[in-house]
């Protein structure tokens, strides 16, 4: 049974959708020792990229598996409310789809990280100096 009020679920949503995040903490920490410096969350540009290396032309985003529907399988759609769950999700995907294609556009280079990516430190510390380079 669906036990959480509107109330609650947004209260929860906006918790879990909040910046600075566990796995968006785990890449700024690793970006910053590996000595490239970054803003963050630059408003004006499309989808506030979690980092922006602006003179690189280059930004970053750290995706939640579940909210950014990834198909590495932590995308569960809850059994309640899936219509809901499910367009919210989809809208998610075209969103971050656009976003992409308008910073592709502007000239930015775009590196999606997921959440599940995060735990293997080697794996991520080699994309990002593949990506940062
Ligand atoms: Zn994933």
């Amino acid at each position: 049974m669906d036990t959480l009020t509107r109330q609650q679920r947004s209260k929860l949503m906006s918790r879990v959708r909040s910046k600075n995040t566990g796995p968006e903490m785990k890449v700024r920490r690793l970006v910053f020792s590996m000595g490239f410096r970054y803003r963050l969350h630059v408003a004006k540009l499309p989808g506030k990229p979690d980092l922006v290396f602006r003179r690189k032309a280059k930004v970053i985003f750290v995706h939640g598996c579940f909210w950014h529907g990834h198909d590495c399988g932590r995308c569960r759609i809850p059994k309640t409310r899936t219509e809901y769950w499910m367009a919210k999700i989809k809208s998610n995907v075209e969103r971050d789809a656009r976003t992409q294609f308008a910073l592709r556009e502007a000239g930015w280079s775009v590196l999606i990280l997921w959440e599940c990516m995060i735990k293997d430190e080697d794996a991520l510390r080699a994309k990002l100096e593949n990506f940062l380079q």
